[in-house]
């Protein structure tokens, strides 16, 4: 028996959408990967901007326009600011636990980011959502890796295969998260494997702005491993520090430690390869203050080593956000029927070159329920007559080792070429484990962030060219192949 609506995905984006569907009446299968509490939405810290007033809309508005450098979609900012309040009240109701005072983050000109459990805001949604998840009967697989979509004989898209069973319904909704694990070293969790962003290219959808990938300026390395250290450290008062043990910030931009996350993580490499290390420093804050706001940070830190507390932390800028995504319209909908899109896993306008710092869960609230309600209005249902052919390359290090090298913080057109040379091209295949065909999602999905990166002959947000340091004509970028396909 179909669904009316399957949800790929149990971040942020997945969770609060099945609700939403189940208060619609709609019968709805979530499948996730991972556990339900998964994706990056597990592990975000700072927390979620909301207009904290409706004065605040207007400035909220500006802020994140102005971080996209002339790339966002005005309508689909003014619409997601406007409504994402309505969904800080829908989580308060589902018992999010929010702390009574906001904090100030890169970007914001007030202190709006409202966050939960200290520094694990992203676990408080997700925990408390998947009870409610729970609660309600909703249908879950967990452990379900989706290898292709389904399309019908119109080119619909009318379920999905997970490695074992198809799975058919009236619409399907990608909230599958983003592409962190193309880079060697991220915050992003294993799961960020660009899947949903692959599965969708392969079936035809239109991608857009692939070449724009946020690197977050304070990340502690630990092996292969970033753990971030939220841009709410530097929003409560931390500094940052060169090799030479210098404030720099202000000589980069008049915001300092509070400037857009692209200009404070250039300025981190900047000051890395003129003075070798960079630090951040809590030190003033308080050893008490830093263990109970930060808690989850510190504890963490300390597993490696590093008080935050009384100590500097070494910092560097590593992979962190997938900018680009999946073409949507302000519904989720994609350029393919019966397919839609929301979260991190989508490029809808919200973001343009560079996310607004903690605008990304509250894009899953406003665009998962946005794209449920576009759902709900055009079921369809029809028989699969084909799938997207699955592909593998070998390893994933051998995708992330060439990204790494040709698409870092600083990008030239040579890295560029070079990179898309020795790039591994994936092939289609019967035999495959899970790890390859994540590989092989890699793989598709690098090589229109190498494109897009080595056609883009100017620097804006987060992609920055040092052979064209400056920017140029506002453009987006658009990647689509004819579909590859596979009979059923
Ligand atoms: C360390 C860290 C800190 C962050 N801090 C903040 C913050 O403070 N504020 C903020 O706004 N943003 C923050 N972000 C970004 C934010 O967390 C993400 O943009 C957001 O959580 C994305 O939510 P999502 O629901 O779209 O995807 P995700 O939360 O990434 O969920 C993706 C889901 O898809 C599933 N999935 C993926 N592929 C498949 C497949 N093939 N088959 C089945 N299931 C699949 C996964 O298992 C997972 O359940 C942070 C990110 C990181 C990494």
């Amino acid at each position: 028996m179909p669904h009316d609506l399957l949800i790929v995905g149990s971040g942020i984006t997945g969770l609060y959408a099945a609700l939403h569907a189940r208060s619609l009446g709609l019968s709805v299968l979530l499948i996730s990967k991972a556990k339900l509490e998964s994706g990056s939405t597990f592990w975000a810290q700072g927390g979620l901007a909301f207009p904290t007033s409706p004065e605040d809309v207007e400035p909220h508005v500006q802020d994140t326009l102005r971080a996209g450098r002339g790339l966002c979609d005005e309508k689909t900012v003014r619409l997601f600011v406007e409504e994402a309040g309505q969904h800080l009240q829908k989580l308060l109701s589902y018992g999010v636990p929010f702390e009574g005072h906001q904090t100030l983050e890169g970007g914001h000109s007030h202190p709006r980011v409202f966050h939960a459990w200290g520094d694990a805001s992203g676990r408080a949604v997700s925990v408390t959502l998947t009870q409610v998840v729970r609660d309600q009967g909703i249908e879950v697989l967990e452990g379900a890796f989706v290898q292709s979509l389904l399309l019908s004989e119109s080119g619909r898209v009318v379920g999905v295969q997970t490695r074992n069973q198809n799975h058919l319904a009236g619409a399907v909704l990608l909230a599958s998260g983003g592409f962190g694990q193309l880079y060697p070293v991220t915050t992003a969790p294993e799961e960020a494997t660009g899947d949903g962003i692959a599965l969708a290219y392969r079936a035809g959808a239109v991608l857009r702005d692939m070449e724009f990938v946020q690197f977050h300026p304070t990340v502690f390395l630990a092996g292969n491993r970033g753990l971030l250290i939220t841009e709410a450290a530097r929003g409560e008062g931390a500094v940052l520090l060169n090799g030479n043990m210098e404030r720099f910030m202000q000589e980069y931009d008049p915001q300092g430690e509070l400037a857009p996350r692209d200009v404070v993580a250039r300025a981190i490499a900047s000051e890395e390869a003129k003075t070798g290390r960079v630090y951040l420093d809590l030190r003033h804050l308080g050893a008490e203050f830093v263990q109970h706001r930060f808690p989850s940070i510190y504890e963490r830190l300390l597993s490696h080593g590093v008080d935050i507390s009384t100590e500097p932390v070494p910092v560097s800028p590593a992979v962190h956000y997938t900018i680009g995504g999946i073409f949507t319209d302000v519904d989720g909908k994609t350029t393919l029927e019966g397919l839609y899109a929301a979260g991190e896993v989508a490029s809808s306008g919200l973001h343009g070159a560079n996310r607004l710092a903690s605008n990304s869960l509250p894009e899953g609230l406003v665009f998962g329920v946005r794209a449920v309600e576009a759902a709900h209005k055009s079921l369809k249902f029809e028989s699969p007559v084909s799938r997207t052919q699955l592909e593998t390359v070998g390893s994933k290090a051998s995708v992330q080792q060439v990204i790494g090298a040709g698409a870092g913080i600083n990008r030239t057109a040579e890295t560029l070429r070079l990179a898309l040379e020795t790039l591994p091209e994936p092939g289609a295949t019967d035999g495959s484990t899970i790890d390859t065909l994540e590989a092989g999602n890699l793989a598709r999905v690098a090589r229109t962030v190498l494109k897009g990166a080595l056609d883009r002959e100017e620097s804006r947000g987060g992609h920055f060219r040092t052979d064209y340091p400056e920017p140029d004509e506002v453009r987006h970028s658009l990647f689509q192949i004819p579909p590859l396909l596979e009979t059923l």
